[in-house]
């Protein structure tokens, strides 16, 4: 049996999902960003919440745990390198821990750099990846508080994922986060061709969201850091990919 995905949005432009296990009826919320929001989930889906897996300290993932483990006593997961940051966590865990919910297990995976203990939960069996503010459609969150070598070199282990990987991130910013790439990669077909179909999912009021990873690795410029075309747009030719990172990220925080 698989596992089902269900996603609502909430607050003004975060992505909530509901992980439910056919096998078992459990069901995981993935971060916490409004209660209100889960519930409604809830209720349409007929789902029974149990468990709720934390990606990161912010305020708009972690908002509604207290109120959700108040009203249904499920168990929340959360990253190890956080727990003094956020109230609540039963369950600490770390690059290469497993998390199991029913019979359907996620890999953890660390993503530094959006914040220092950020992770992702990935599903190999149903290629399914919950990377919330690591991995943007067509973007990476903003550096918060990593540098950019270890956000690059997480970005890139996330790049090793198999190409018909599901993505499910945390904000739906694709439309403006391809401006910026159609802006440094104005050439690259597979972008354009992606930035067309986003507008016209965003125009008829779509989400963006779940996106194929494979499609990604061709249009996203923080998945292509190491693309000559992306050097050459910083002058950067010959340098480390890690220094064009950088460049394309500072770049995106000026546009
Ligand atoms: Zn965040
Ligand atoms: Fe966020």
């Amino acid at each position: 049996m698989a596992l089902v995905v269900d996603v609502f949005s909430a607050r003004t432009d975060n992505f909530g999902y509901l992980l439910h296990d056919q096998a078992t009826g459990k069901t995981a919320a993935l971060d916490a960003p409004e209660a209100n929001a889960i519930r409604d989930a809830l209720e349409r889906t007929g789902w029974t919440l149990t468990d709720i897996f934390i990606t990161h300290h912010h305020i708009d993932h972690v908002e509604a745990i207290a109120e959700l483990k108040a009203a249904f006593g499920c168990r929340v997961v959360g990253p190890r390198a956080e727990a003094d940051k956020i109230d609540g966590l039963d369950e600490l865990v770390g690059d290469g821990d497993t998390v199991t919910l029913g019979e359907t297990s996620f890999k953890i995976i660390a993503t530094p750099g959006h914040t220092l203990g950020h992770i992702v939960y990935f599903e190999p069996f149903g290629k399914h990846l919950f990377s919330a503010d690591a991995l943007f459609s067509l973007g990476v969150g903003r550096m918060f508080e990593g540098t950019p070598r270890p956000m690059w070199e997480g970005v890139k282990r996330l790049r090793e994922l198999p190409d018909d990987t599901l993505v499910y991130c945390g904000h739906e910013y694709t439309q403006s986060n391809a401006k910026f790439a159609l802006s440094i990669d104005p050439h690259n077909r597979a972008l354009q061709q992606r930035a067309d179909l986003v507008n016209s999912l965003r125009n008829g009021g779509k989400p963006t969201i779940p996106f194929e990873l494979g499609e990604d690795k061709r249009a996203n410029p923080f998945l292509r850091a190491d693309a000559p075309e992306l050097a050459a747009h910083y002058g950067l030719e010959g340098k480390d990919p890690a220094e064009v990172f950088a460049a394309i990220r500072k770049g995106k925080d000026n546009f």
